[in-house]
């Protein structure tokens, strides 16, 4: 057996959601929207099974989606993409993350990894034998300590991992931030691979992708997803942005992990991202309201809130509840108990620290809001009975 992988533990995601199963909890763990996406996407899928479009698609992507996902980065951050040369196709985000380190490194880079980091990014790194250098961010603002960022680039930097609108501190990267690690990946002639899965999903706040900066579009390989701008998680399509040379070595990592991703689902994305933009206008304000409705809730019952300016995400601090939390009770063991106890789940931000590190933080939960406001309320309701 590879030790590497037999020894990761199994995905908090999944442990939580089983567990709220088990307690018949609401689920406020796991990020995925309770509502189902657009329905004429969902009858775009359907249609395209029906018209006969089951059988293998092109490797890198129906052109169809690959010239859709060029007119989005045109419209929103007037990038000029190629779809022939510079967009890939893959299932999921996940996938694209594997992907992208794939092309990138060899054995012995180094990759950046700013921590709290989502689950995926530590172990794939390992299992290609780089070694990542972690920079953590501060709460309860979540600023970039530079002074830590600019020391973790060395000779041996492949690239940084950057997720901005960031899961799971719901925190946007400012464009002074953005500016600092642009200098950095441009002084150290390193790559960027850009996580914007929350690209659509930001309150009051602009995302600007890193390869929109002076300098960094031929350095970033900018990842989309269909589950979280068209709340289709269950999909699994996702797509890679990046110059013609890394895109061919990206495909090539695409087309002996997986080939090719399922043709009706592509088909229907491409009609998703083609939507107004009152789409997506629509869908991050949307997704404000319940943000709003969760913080106000928690702040009334003494959870101390902290900013959260995208995503699916909330992070909250439970040191101010008092005897809720048990002497030297961690954030994991809580959430696991309010599962049971409040029957609400939700997240251990430790969870998003590397375990073979120095001790994260523990007194942080996060909790998804894509869901119905009533079920919010209820969320709440319980948490204030219990809390
Ligand atoms: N990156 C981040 C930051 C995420 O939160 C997620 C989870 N949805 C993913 C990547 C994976 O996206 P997908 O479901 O498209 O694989
Ligand atoms: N991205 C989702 C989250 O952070 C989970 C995805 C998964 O379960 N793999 O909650």
């Amino acid at each position: 057996l590879n030790q590497q992988i037999a020894s990761l533990p199994t995905t908090i995601f999944t442990v939580m959601s089983a567990l709220a199963a088990r307690h018949d909890a609401i689920n406020l763990g796991q990020g995925f929207p309770d509502t189902e996406g657009p329905a004429h996407l969902i009858e775009a899928a359907a249609a395209a099974l029906r018209d006969g479009r089951n059988q293998y698609a092109p490797l890198a992507g129906l052109p169809e989606l690959r010239e859709a996902v060029a007119r989005s980065c045109a419209r929103f951050y007037s990038l000029t993409i190629d779809p022939a040369t510079e967009v890939v196709v893959t299932s999921g985000a996940t996938e694209a993350i594997a992907v992208s380190l794939a092309a990138l490194v060899n054995p012995g880079d180094e990759i950046i990894v700013i921590e709290p980091a989502y689950d995926t990014y530590l172990p794939v790194i390992r299992l290609l034998g780089a070694v990542p250098r972690l920079v953590r961010l501060t709460p309860p603002d979540w600023s970039v300590p530079r002074e830590d960022l600019a020391a973790a680039f060395s000779p041996k930097t492949k690239a940084i991992l950057l997720n901005s609108p960031m899961n799971p501190c719901g925190k946007v990267f400012t464009p002074g931030e953005l500016g600092f690690i642009a200098g950095l990946v441009q002084k150290h002639d390193a790559y960027a691979i850009c996580d914007e899965v929350y690209e659509h999903l930001t309150f009051g706040v602009r995302h600007i992708p890193l390869m929109t900066l002076p300098g960094m579009r031929e350095r970033c390989l900018r990842i989309g997803s269909a589950g979280k701008s068209f709340s289709l998680t269950g999909w699994k399509v996702g797509y890679i942005t990046a110059p013609a040379p890394l895109a061919a070595v990206v495909a090539k990592a695409h087309q002996n992990l997986v080939f090719a991703t399922a043709p009706n689902l592509q088909r229907a994305v491409a009609v998703g991202l083609d939507q107004d933009t009152a789409y997506f206008t629509i869908l991050a304000q949307d997704m404000m309201l319940r943000r709003d409705i969760l913080a106000a809730g928690l702040r009334e019952i003494g959870f101390g809130v902290l900013p959260c300016d995208g995503t699916y995400f909330l992070t909250a601090d439970i040191s101010s509840l008092g005897s809720v939390v048990q002497p030297g009770e961690s954030d994991q063991d809580w959430c696991k108990r309010m599962t049971a106890e409040a029957g609400v789940a939700l997240i251990p931000v430790s969870a998003f620290y590397d375990t073979a590190g120095s001790k994260p933080p523990t007194h942080l939960v996060r909790f998804a809001f894509c869901k119905k406001p009533l079920v919010l309320e209820e969320a709440l309701t319980r948490l204030r009975d219990r809390v």
